[in-house]
């Protein structure tokens, strides 16, 4: 009688999907604006928008919308892992940490 082990099946790496990660956060976060939502305009300047962040005025072109919060953000308000403002890619990495 021979006693074949039976080894357990290899589990597969997971690749690193992040299964509505984002469907997930926008429960949590509140939404500042809607997606599609324009930015707000600098009154004083004609062609400048502010970021919702750091309230500095930018070109629209220098403006991203966060995908979790609706916000606009500024480069030095962005988190580009993420596709976010670094408001919500601040909860996107303590998410991170805890999984
Ligand atoms: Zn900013
Ligand atoms: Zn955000």
């Amino acid at each position: 009688m021979s006693l074949k082990r039976k080894w357990p099946k290899r589990e597969r790496e997971n690749p690193r999907n992040e299964p509505d990660l984002f469907a997930q956060l926008r429960s949590e976060i509140q939404a500042v604006r809607e997606q599609g939502e324009p930015a707000q305009k600098n009154p004083s300047t004609f062609s400048q928008y502010l970021c919702d962040l750091c309230s500095t005025s930018h070109p629209i072109s220098a403006l991203k919308q966060c995908a979790v919060c609706g916000r606009w953000a500024c480069p030095d308000c962005w988190t580009d892992t993420y596709y976010v403002c670094d408001s919500c890619g601040g909860i996107i990495a303590m998410k991170s940490i805890k999984l």
